[in-house]
């Protein structure tokens, strides 16, 4: 984006990356046996509540409407997610009403709890002791490999409990699939005569100089982690192949403690527009655990402790006069596509406006 932004401005970029393919952890491919579009590294659904973003990204590709509506198997019964009025009436065999279940829901909820610091307690607080355990606790735990107990409330603030039908999992404006993937658009945007794309190259390995580095990769690794290594969650996908269709929905979460996995992605139904024309489908398991030195990092882990070291890299990343650090591993923050977007074009007009005034 931010090359993009230069090019169309007059200045030369080169881009590079490690990887044999472009668009980072949103590339998507082809998978050649079964025809289904594949997320490689994990599911990503575009949503956005700025008009600028979608706007902006529209201009690289076609998007498909699409909902994303998530679904849970907890204890042998499926329910629906976010906790939804369904979820609660489907949970507790009851037809509440929105009014009914609010009150129910208080009722519920432990309102001993004044000022909740901790995600088990914000959970407990929130939704009671029953929903929190079937919803919240197991699937915590199996995300970020430690207890509920030792995580900030500020986790669960993301998200809603709804006393209506409501269902889709995001509450954002604007909502869509790119039509040929993200890769495809990542690759119409560097598709200019002032980028230069090398693929399959490290950072550490370039020995030209530039007038300006925008720093995409990890930070700790731009230091050559001399003071130890930010802590992240890695992901194991574990392939399912099947005919026709294997779960009959995009995203399955899997709750409960005693499974290992977190969730179930079936890719064919993120394109739904075609996905009544495949055979077969693909599916992955994903499995959460620490990342270690040879992983790919996914998760930051943002814990008390950890935010020393950030801290010590970033002061030194603020000395760096001609490096902008950005995205999600360039500033240890998990940030969703549009606010990686929206980011990237904010840095790249505040550098347009720097280079103007000298
Ligand atoms: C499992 C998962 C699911 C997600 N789902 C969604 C979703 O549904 N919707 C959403 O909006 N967002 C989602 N996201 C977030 C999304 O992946 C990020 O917003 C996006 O990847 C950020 O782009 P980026 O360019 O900052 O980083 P990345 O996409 O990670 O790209 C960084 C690239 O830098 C390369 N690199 C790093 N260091 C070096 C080096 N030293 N030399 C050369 N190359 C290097 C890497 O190979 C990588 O390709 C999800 C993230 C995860 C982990």
């Amino acid at each position: 984006m931010i090359g993009r932004e230069l090019a169309e401005a007059g200045i030369p970029s080169l881009i590079i990356d490690e990887r044999p393919h472009v668009a980072g952890n949103c590339h998507t491919e082809r998978d050649a046996e079964s025809g289904v579009m594949i997320h490689r590294y994990g599911p990503h659904i575009f949503h956005t509540d700025s008009e600028r973003v979608w706007n902006y990204i529209r201009c690289f590709g076609e998007f498909e409407p699409y909902v994303n509506r998530v679904k849970a198997t907890v204890k042998g019964k499926i329910y629906s997610l976010p906790v939804n009025l369904h979820t609660i009436n489907q949970f507790f065999g009851t037809s509440m009403s929105p009014a009914e279940a609010r009150a129910f829901i208080a009722s519920k909820a432990r309102n001993d709890i004044q000022d909740p610091q901790t995600f088990e307690e914000q959970g407990m607080k929130f939704v009671g002791e029953e929903l929190y355990e079937a919803f919240f606790a197991g699937y915590t735990r199996k995300q970020w490999g430690i207890e509920p107990s030792e995580l900030p409330a500020s986790i669960l603030k993301r998200l809603p409990l709804r006393f209506n039908y409501d269902d889709n999992y995001f509450n954002h404006r604007f909502q869509g699939m790119p039509r040929e993937g993200y890769s495809k658009i990542v690759e119409t945007i560097l598709d200019h005569p002032l980028i230069e794309l090398r693929r399959q190259v490290r950072f550490e390995d370039l020995d030209e100089s530039f007038q300006h580095l925008f720093y995409s990769g990890p930070i700790d690794r731009y230091f050559n982690f001399d003071l130890g290594r930010l802590a992240y969650r890695t992901l194991d996908f574990q392939m399912i192949r099947a005919e026709g269709d294997f779960q009959g929905t995009a995203v399955m979460n899997y709750p409960d403690s005693d499974v290992p996995f977190t969730r179930i992605a079936e890719h064919k139904h993120f394109a739904p527009w075609e996905a009544g024309h495949l055979e077969e489908t693909v599916a992955f398991r994903e499995y959460s655990r620490a990342c270690g030195p040879d992983d790919i990092p996914y998760y930051p882990v943002n814990l008390v402790g950890g935010v020393d070291l950030l801290k010590t890299y970033q002061d030194r990343a603020s000395e760096l006069k001609d490096v902008t650090f950005v995205g999600r591993l360039g500033t240890f923050q998990y940030l969703d596509m549009d606010v990686t977007i929206d980011r990237a074009l904010d840095v790249a007009q505040a550098y347009l406006k720097q280079r103007a005034a000298h």
